[in-house]
């Protein structure tokens, strides 16, 4: 087991066969040197891409994404889920519909922080039905940006996200790839870690 796959483990709340709940470390509390750690990791699966920005989505996907950000020595731009007062000119746009919230949400990001030209690593917290990792990945094509992968945190592998995003030629990496949640417990398929 890695070390998130213990962590889910030993902290992490099933809520349903298909909803885990881990807000002990991070959707709500946050576990600085942990998330260190899954930066890190994030960071050095894509460290000879010659990444040039992270892209992430508020607010669950900050903290893994500014930990790789440090690592990767390169600025990370959340797109916002509700319109901004300050946020107004040259907006990119993409609609993201939540599975988990059942809403549709505009998500936004300035263009001057997405620019052509740029390699972008997008980054989340969860990927299940890829819905928010497509909507991201609009943003940077809208941008004339050039998407360099993916990197996840932890990703329900008994839904289709990871289908989708590698139909369309992109690469996935996930720290944590579950293939079930029962009662009984998680299973995880394969996700060596490089980093520890
Ligand atoms: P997707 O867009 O891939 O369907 O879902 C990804 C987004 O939904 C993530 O950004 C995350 O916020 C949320 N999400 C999806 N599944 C789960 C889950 O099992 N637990 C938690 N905490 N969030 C989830």
């Amino acid at each position: 087991m890695n070390f998130l796959e213990k962590k889910i483990c030993e902290e992490g709340v099933i809520l349903s066969p298909t909803v885990l709940k881990v807000d002990s470390f991070l959707n709500h509390q946050i576990d600085p040197l942990f998330m260190q750690q899954i930066g890190c990791e994030i960071a050095n699966r894509y460290k000879t891409e010659k990444i040039t920005k992270i892209l992430t989505i508020e607010s669950s996907g900050i903290a893994p994404a500014v930990f790789a950000g440090l690592e990767l020595d390169v600025p990370v731009v959340f797109a916002r889920k509700k319109k901004s007062l300050t946020l107004t000119d040259g907006l990119l746009t993409s609609k993201v519909y939540s599975f988990t919230k059942q809403v549709e949400n505009e998500i936004s990001a300035a263009s001057k922080f997405l620019q052509a030209g740029e390699r972008v690593l997008i980054i989340d917290d969860f990927l299940a039905h890829g819905e928010a990792a497509l909507g991201l990945a609009e943003l940077v094509n809208k941008a004339g940006a050039h998407i360099c992968g993916f990197g996840i945190v932890i990703e329900k592998s008994f839904q289709d996200g990871r289908q989708k995003l590698i139909d369309k030629g992109y690469r996935v990496e996930s720290i944590a790839r579950i293939s079930e949640m029962s009662p009984e417990g998680i299973t995880f398929l394969k996700s060596e870690v490089l980093s520890s």
